[in-house]
């Protein structure tokens, strides 16, 4: 809602801040539905610009981003007819160096941001046609990448297997370690006064005008607050006391992720593959265990671990990497992340006035955790958001292409 944020709520919010600063007693300016990545970020930066904020959460940072990679890879992430999208992920990148670093300093622990070059490879030539074109598009749309010989992978990345057909190096693609970053993103926001509430949220309430002025939980605790942030990730439409339609239809796609561990680093940085069509990554992590990634399934809220899914990921990370059979392999998980109509997220006011939504991130909530948030700082300070994010808003779209890896 473009005028939302003038909205009285905030108004009053923005005033009562500036004339009683940080730490004081009362109830939220803010309470955040979901401490995911985005509700913890958001939670963390709203607080630590003045805000008293409430984080409502049974399992803080345990959703979709516990499960996922931590790739922040705006290049690999481009795809056909998502230039947009692209946009905001180079935007979204580029806040990372500086977002991890005040991170590390408020929690106290490290999040192992690193910014170490991606190599994306093709397992066989039909692979390496694809490719080939996605490279193009992405140079077209100024993403930087350099086209390398077989021998070339190879050298930069000794454990490839010699059967690659090519592949590329990808400048701006890094990662982090997507645990550490969300418990150090619950660490920070405990140190800012954040106030944590192990609670499912149930509704919204709202007063006679139709404006936020609560959160009710399962267990019946009424947290009010006269903005409120729906960042409850692919669940965010379930939350109940606004009107129909006013949420985006974001919904679960499921994804597996291995996690193995070696004896020594089979891996000095992340290799992104196509192998027979399919996308699969390995990515090395300091504490020498490597997560390889990750499948896209449309089967709604499914959380089964599928014997098939696992065998198909173990399969194309060996056919690129052949020493990952000799890797012990200690974890099979599922995510789901929280998939929009065109990829995009959605970020910005509801229609109901102190209403923010901040979901449908999909594949790339971790790299957009940072701009995120910032927006979310912005809308409570009555300021307009990143034109980057502002190019798809809070409400619902239509879709625009279908996705395609790596
Ligand atoms: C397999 C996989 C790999 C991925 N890899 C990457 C990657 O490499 N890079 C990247 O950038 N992104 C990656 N992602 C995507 C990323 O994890 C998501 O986009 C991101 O986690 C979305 O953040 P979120 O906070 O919106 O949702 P989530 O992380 O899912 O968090 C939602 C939170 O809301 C809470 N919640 C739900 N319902 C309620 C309720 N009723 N009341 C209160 N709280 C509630 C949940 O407990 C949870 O903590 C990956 C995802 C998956 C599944």
């Amino acid at each position: 809602m473009a005028g939302a944020d003038r909205h009285p709520n905030i108004e009053r919010m923005v005033a009562t801040r500036a004339s009683a600063g940080r730490g004081r007693p009362g109830p939220a300016d803010v309470a955040v539905a979901g401490g995911g990545v985005i509700g913890l970020a958001a939670a963390w930066l709203l607080a630590r610009a003045g805000h008293r904020v409430t984080v409502v959460d049974p399992e803080p940072g345990r959703g979709a981003a516990w499960v996922a990679a931590g790739m922040l890879a705006p290049a690999s992430e481009a795809h056909f007819g998502e230039e947009d999208l692209a946009r905001l992920l180079v935007a979204g990148a580029a806040r990372w160096p500086a977002f991890a670093a005040a991170l590390e300093e408020a929690s106290g622990q490290p999040v192992h941001y690193e910014a170490s070059r991606t190599v994306v490879v093709a397992a066989d030539r039909s692979d390496r046609a694809a490719l080939d074109q996605l490279l193009a598009f992405r140079q077209a749309i100024g993403l930087e990448s350099r086209r390398l010989a077989a021998s070339e992978c190879r050298r930069l990345v000794p454990a490839l297997s010699p059967a690659i057909s090519g592949g590329a190096e990808v400048v701006g693609d890094h990662q982090v370690d997507n645990r550490a970053l969300v418990q150090a993103l619950v660490a920070a926001c405990r140190a800012q006064g954040v106030e944590l509430v192990a609670q499912r949220v149930v509704r919204v309430e709202l007063d006679r005008a139709g404006a936020v002025r609560a959160l009710t939980t399962e267990g019946g605790e009424v947290v009010p607050a006269p903005m409120v942030v729906a960042a409850m990730g692919w669940r965010t439409p379930e939350l109940a006391g606004v009107p129909p339609g006013c949420l985006p239809p974001v919904r679960p796609v499921k994804g597996h992720v291995l996690r193995l561990r070696a004896a020594r680093p089979l891996l000095e940085r992340t290799v992104r593959g196509l192998v027979g069509g399919r996308a699969c990554y390995l990515v090395p992590r300091r504490d020498r265990s490597l997560v390889i990634g990750a499948t896209v399934e449309e089967l709604g809220p499914d959380l089964r671990v599928q014997a098939g899914a696992v065998h198909a990921l173990l399969d194309d990370a060996r056919t690129l990497v052949p020493g990952v059979d000799e890797l012990e392999l200690v974890e099979c998980s599922v995510g789901l992340r929280p998939g929009s109509a065109d990829n995009g997220p959605h970020v910005g006011w509801s229609e109901v006035p102190g209403l923010a939504v901040a979901t449908g991130h999909f594949r790339n909530g971790v790299l957009l955790a940072p701009i995120t948030a910032e927006a979310i700082v912005a809308m409570a300070a009555g300021a307009p958001v990143a034109p980057e994010l502002a190019a798809f808003g809070a409400g619902p779209r239509a879709p625009e292409t279908t996705p395609a890896s790596p």
